[in-house]
């Protein structure tokens, strides 16, 4: 099947999967690569693979403080006769002993040092007797030939994929790309999101409130959720009901912004004005999905660039839930991302609400039982509007469109909340 892009599909109902196939039209690819120091990369995203130019460890060394010795494999003798061996050197970490192990010989070593030729095995210092330079092993039948020893190459070797290009940069990874010298990488550049709310009773947290107002949730939420994934905020602040004030605040975004979202704006009686203040200066196609939380929704393109726009809805359960349904994968096309965000499955432990032909996505929160099974409970009430829910919610329950409600005791698909894509 081919995905017609957001301007072909029509003025039907659409699909979750439907209008978000279509919304991935808007962006190619990721956007340009950057290099930057590796103390800067964390939350980036790998733009090149990253090729190990050296074994990892680069010696073969010890895992342990001990004794350094060449211990026969199981077949060629046994322990009782290995009780007593001659101290001939010492190795340190950063200090190697150069020369050769001889029969009967051993060194003292500690963690990191490498193993000298003709050592395979150490022998953890608790285990030794040490008199003038006669070692020896206190329980030899116990000693395994090549025990705590680390092999060259056994992290990574020489040659190998230390990390793919998508791959998001976290803590492991910085410590990773560093073990193998990698003093910069290659990422791609961060998208720019501007993000502004819009309606004339929305009201910044901080100002006076009269009696209609109420304050500006979804831009503080839309905020972190930016942040969370890793992108560059542009905050554009609160847009009168104005068509004058809503155009100049479409163009400046769109002057710097990689991707632009609003909410609010896009509900009947709303929607005709943000239509005609996008299309001054762009394309915008206003979206009926199967969705809940979830309508209204429009995307189009601003200016010459084509920006692409997104108005989420103003209720602001619904402008997140659109938010991760919606502008999350086109946030993960720009960064390059590979990896496919975490999907799990639970077990419902109430009932979870839909309809046949309607996606919901399900506030909900997460227990695991003596089994290591997830258990997931719904977090209270459901409306669009109400933000508690959401709050004590660690994930979405989705409810597909092929299913009238989740019922206790049923598998549910969760997603779950607040995470790096
Ligand atoms: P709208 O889509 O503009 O018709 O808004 C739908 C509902 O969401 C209305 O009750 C609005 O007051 C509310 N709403 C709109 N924008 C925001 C916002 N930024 N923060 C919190 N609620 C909002
Ligand atoms: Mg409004």
């Amino acid at each position: 099947m081919t995905t017609l892009s957001c301007f072909e599909l029509g003025e039907r109902m659409l699909s979750v999967s439907e209008a978000r196939a279509s919304l991935l039209t808007l962006v190619s690819a990721p956007l340009a690569s950057e290099k930057v120091v590796l103390a800067h990369a964390h939350g980036r995203v790998l733009a090149e693979a990253v090729i190990a130019a050296f074994d990892v460890p680069g010696h073969t060394n010890a895992a342990m403080d001990g004794i350094a010795l060449n211990w026969p494999c199981a077949e060629e003798g046994a322990g009782e006769s290995l009780a007593e061996w001659r101290l001939v050197g010492q190795a340190l970490a950063g200090q190697p002993w150069q020369g050769r192990l001889g029969p009967g010989e051993c060194i003292s070593i500690t963690t990191g040092a490498p193993l000298p030729e003709g050592a395979n095995t150490v022998i953890m210092q608790e285990q030794v007797t040490i008199n003038g330079d006669r070692v020896n092993i206190d329980a030899a039948d116990r000693v395994k030939g090549g025990q705590h020893v680390r092999m060259a190459g056994e992290d990574i070797a020489r040659g190998q994929v230390a990390l793919e290009a998508g791959s998001r940069i976290d803590a492991a990874a910085l410590g990773f790309l560093a073990s193998v010298g990698q003093a910069n990488v290659t990422v791609w550049r961060r998208p720019r999101v501007a993000v502004f709310s819009t309606g004339d009773e929305v009201t910044a947290p901080g100002d006076g409130r009269d009696a209609a107002a109420i304050y500006d949730a979804n831009r503080y939420s839309l905020i972190g959720l930016l942040q969370e994934h890793g992108v560059e905020v542009m905050d554009l602040g609160i847009v009168r009901d104005d068509y004058n004030a809503l155009v100049a605040r479409l163009v400046q975004a769109a002057e710097v912004a990689d991707l632009v979202i609003s909410s609010g704006g896009v509900s009947v009686g709303q929607a005709d004005y943000t239509k005609a203040a996008v299309e001054s200066m762009g394309r915008l196609t206003l979206w009926r999905i199967a969705l809940r939380p979830g309508r209204p929704m429009a995307c189009g393109t601003l200016g010459e660039q084509q920006v692409p726009f997104l108005g989420l809805p103003g209720n602001p359960v619904a402008c997140m839930v659109t938010f991760l349904c919606f502008v999350a994968p086109l946030l993960r096309v720009m960064q390059g991302v590979s990896q496919a965000p975490l999907r799990q499955r639970a077990v419902a432990d109430g009932r979870f609400n839909s309809r046949l032909g309607r996606t919901d996505f399900c506030r909900g929160r997460l227990s695991c039982d003596e089994d290591g099974r997830l258990h997931v409970i719904p977090t209270g009430a459901q409306g669009s509007g109400i933000l508690s829910s959401m709050v004590v919610a660690d994930c979405l329950v989705e409810v597909g469109d092929d299913m009238e409600s989740a019922n206790p005791g049923e598998i549910v698909t969760i997603h779950p909340l607040f995470r790096f894509p």
